[in-house]
């Protein structure tokens, strides 16, 4: 196993004892990470999606981790994602854009909230990898605020007809299926109780979707706009008791959060493991620059910056294992949406603070996307953005000690 990666499942081990399954699986995930490794960086580069990608983490199992074995997962603790999306957030935060849409916001929302049919239909699928999953809440003139979101459905006969437009939709130009969040047209904009959650074939006439190609990073990571004229789709799409869209909404971003300061974890690792290496190899005035002070000062801050990252996030998946055996535990899932927003506010800031140090170390050089660094620094900043923003963290922190009176935002 990767060494840091190996030190983490060591760690946990200690008081969480680790199945055979359940360190199967890691090893699974350390090994799908070695092979993955050569085509994120050859995609990376071309700034084209890593199908080669997908398709060794559906032969490893890792996209049904937390899928029940019923569906075709292997029904894994939150622990156990939470570890395998460390290692992969190593290779940086592009393939785990795509594994965070696939398995976190779309294929944990359906086993959440979806119809038994619903389950039995879409989880293979999701699993496997035969089908690619996406998630459309963000829209031009809602993204922080999703109750103001526009997209509109209305009903006939057994029928729902969805107009509307997403925006910033990861997996949006190649997914085989869209979760879609849509306000009821009778109702009006402005009520977030009207919105509801529907999944939609991509293959039904009236999606036209544009790739949004002019990221400055996360260059294997597929981003689009989508817009729905009138796509016509069967009641039996519907997800959820009608008007609960945003209950589902935040469900989901609350598995989603977690995965993104997983995956921030690993990026500091790889940040880490680069500046070492770096350091060891590289001369100036006569020595390794790892000899030099301020060099171990960079390596020293990244190293209290992987312990800051690792321990809110596995405290938060480890009660949210314990939450998820105890789903009507309101005060846990309360405790829990602040863990995550912890976690998710902690690890990113310290991702992107870990990759500006790399590339620091690293000089001319690490301000190339040839460079291992130059790729973390520009995938990192997403993770101030995507999944809830820094601020909307910080207001869910903050108003958590305030208490309700003192919430910035209904
Ligand atoms: C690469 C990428 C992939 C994405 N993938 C998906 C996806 O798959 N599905 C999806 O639905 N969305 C996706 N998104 C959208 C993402 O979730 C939104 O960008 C994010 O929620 C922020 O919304 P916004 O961009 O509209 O910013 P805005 O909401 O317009 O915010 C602008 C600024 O104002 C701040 N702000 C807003 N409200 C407040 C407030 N009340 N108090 C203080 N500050 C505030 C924000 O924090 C931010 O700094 C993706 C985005 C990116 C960049």
């Amino acid at each position: 196993m990767e060494e840091l990666f190996s030190k983490s499942v060591e760690e946990l081990n200690l008081f969480c004892k680790f199945t055979e399954d359940e360190m199967k699986i890691l090893e699974n995930a350390d090994q799908a990470a070695e092979e993955m490794a050569m085509p994120e960086y050859e995609h990376y580069l071309k700034h084209e999606f890593n199908h080669e990608a997908t398709e060794i983490a559906a032969k490893y199992g890792l996209l049904g981790i937390p899928i029940k074995k019923e569906y075709g997962g292997s029904g894994f603790k939150p622990i156990i994602s939470t570890l395998a999306k460390e290692r992969l957030g190593q290779l940086g935060m592009g393939f785990s854009s795509f594994f965070n849409v696939q398995v976190f916001l779309c294929a944990q929302t359906i086993q959440r909230w979806g119809s038994e049919e619903q389950k039995k239909k879409y989880l293979p699928q999701a699993v496997k990898k035969d089908k690619i999953f996406a998630f459309g809440l963000t829209e031009p003139e809602a993204g922080s605020d999703p109750s103001s979101l526009k997209t509109e459905y209305e009903k006939k006969g057994d029928k729902y007809i969805l107009n509307g437009t997403k925006y910033l939709i990861s997996n949006g130009t190649i997914a085989d299926y869209l979760i879609i969040f849509a306000r009821s047209k009778e109702r009006g904009v402005g009520n977030g109780r009207n919105i509801s959650a529907f999944i939609a074939d991509t293959k039904s006439s009236g999606i036209e979707r544009t790739a949004l190609r002019e990221k400055i990073g996360l260059f294997t990571s597929d981003t689009g706009m989508i817009d729905l004229n009138n796509v016509e789709i069967g009641e039996e799409c519907e997800i959820g008791e009608p008007g609960k869209g945003l209950n589902i909404a935040y469900s989901a971003l609350l598995n989603a959060r977690l995965g993104v300061a997983s995956g921030c974890v690993g990026v500091i690792e790889a940040a880490l493991n680069a500046v070492i290496n770096r350091s060891r190899e590289r001369t100036q005035f006569g020595k390794p620059i790892g000899r030099h002070q301020l060099i171990q000062q960079h390596i020293s801050a990244i190293r209290q910056n992987l312990e800051m990252a690792r321990w809110p996030t596995y405290f938060a998946a480890i009660r949210k294992g314990e939450y998820e055996e105890n789903p009507n535990n309101k005060d846990l899932l309360k405790e829990i949406d602040l863990r995550v927003s912890l976690a998710k506010r902690i690890s990113s800031r310290l991702a992107f603070e870990s990759a500006d140090r790399a590339v620091q170390v690293f000089g001319g050089f690490g301000y190339s996307l040839l460079s291992p660094v130059g790729q973390l620094f520009c995938d990192s900043r997403v993770t101030r953005i995507y999944e809830g923003t820094d601020e909307i963290q910080d207001l869910k922190i903050a108003s958590s000690l305030l208490g309700k009176d003192f919430e910035a935002y209904a």
